[in-house]
This record gives C-alpha cells, structure tokens and sequence, in this order.
C-alpha cells in the first residue's frame, strides 16, 4: 500500500475547508520538532511529502494525504483507500496566546467531528518523554474517544538502555488512559528503525 500512490490532497487551517469524508483517517500529532515530517517521509517512502517544517508560526493546519487512489483515463479519480492527516505541530517555546488557542479549537473540533478518524498516533521524542503539553493532547484526546497510540521519534539519539527506560516510563504514564493503545512503537527515520511496524500500525488502525 506504501508503496502506491500517495498524494497530497489539502490543507485545512479551520472545519470549513475539511475534505468530503469518503475515506477512513489516521492522524499524526506531536510537538513541534519531535520529528513528524521526516516520520510522514520515511512511512510513506517518500522524501518532502510532508515538509520539514522549520516554519513553526506557519502550520496551523491539517494536511489531508491521499493513499491509494488512481488516476483512471480520462481523468477520473478514484477515492483513496485510506488518508493520512499531518496535525499541526504544538508545543512551541514562542507560540501566542491566540496561535494555541487556534490550534486547541481546530484540533478539537477535528477530533470531536470526525467520524471517519480511526486512530490518531502522538509523537513524542525518545529523549525527552511526555510533557504536559502532550498530556493536553491525550486529555483532548480520551474526551473525544479517538483512540491513539504513542509512537516515539529519534530513537536513534538514546543509547538502548535509555530507549528501553522511556518506552517503559511511557507505558506506566498512558496505562489509565482510556483510549491510549498500550503499546509503543520506538522508531528511528533516520535510520529506518520502527517504520515496518509503524507501517503495521496504521494499517492495523483502519481494521
Ligand atoms: P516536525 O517539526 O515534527 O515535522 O520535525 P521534522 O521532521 O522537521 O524534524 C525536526 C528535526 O529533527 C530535523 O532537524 C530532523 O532532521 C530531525 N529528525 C527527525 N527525525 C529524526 C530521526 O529519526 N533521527 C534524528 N537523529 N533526527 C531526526
């Protein structure tokens, strides 16, 4: 399925602009930096499909992918299998006041509207763990009743031991959280590492 067609579709910076729901939807949230578009990049085996971003004032967005669908002769286009939705990145040392309340009411309305989200999966980096403003999300989240999986980033920069350590302390701190999956994913873009099983997990999710 990675390996077809896969294709930007659109940007939604509010609701009004959310494509036709004729597809199921996996999401991809974390803070800014934590290394979502190089993760979107080596998923999808393509190099600046999600762009890496550097622009944090600029992607209070969601970016709607297109996996699977085909251009028939005569132009026709065939709905996708499934779409990939980059989430805006959060957590950002310098966002204003009204940039965090924007992404908390597009984030939210997203999450609480969307009947065909089957899974969001939370990014957070190997070396730094859960921080509150992650928890925000999880709260958002487990209120909405989307279910989400953690999947860390940049496990290429923890020696083993220390990448063992998070993914434990990650597990104890999701536990109790009703609609987090128990198990994490550590993965490396860099490396390759985890992107098989990532590949698993979003397939896994539209079942
Ligand atoms: P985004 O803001 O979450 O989309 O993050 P980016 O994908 O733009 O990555 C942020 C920074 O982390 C960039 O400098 C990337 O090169 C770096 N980065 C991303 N993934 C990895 C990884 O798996 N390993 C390492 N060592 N660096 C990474």
């Amino acid at each position: 399925i990675f390996a077809g067609p896969i294709a930007f579709l659109k940007s939604a910076p509010d609701l009004r602009f959310l494509p036709d729901p004729v597809a199921l939807e996996v999401a991809f949230a974390g803070r800014s930096n934590v290394g979502k578009s190089s993760l979107i990049n080596a998923l999808t085996n393509r190099n600046g499909l999600a762009r890496t971003s550097n622009t944090p004032g600029r992607t209070q967005e969601l970016n709607f992918f297109d996996v699977g669908a085909v251009e028939l002769q005569g132009g026709e286009v065939t709905p996708p299998l499934f779409r990939l939705v980059d989430m805006p990145g959060y957590g950002y040392a310098k966002a204003p006041k009204d940039m965090i309340r924007q992404w908390r009411f597009l984030v939210n309305d997203y999450l609480r509207g969307r009947a065909v989200l089957k899974r969001a999966l939370v990014l957070i980096d190997s070396r730094h763990g859960i921080k509150d403003v992650d928890e925000t999300l999880f709260d958002m989240l487990d209120n909405a009743a989307v279910s989400y999986r953690v999947v860390l980033t940049k496990a290429d920069k923890v020696k083993a031991s220390e990448l063992q350590a998070v993914m434990d302390k990650t597990a104890s701190q999701i536990r109790k959280r009703p609609a987090a999956h128990p198990e994490i994913i550590a993965t490396s873009a860099e490396k390759g590492m985890g992107i098989p099983e990532l590949r698993a997990a979003v397939i896994e999710a539209l079942g």
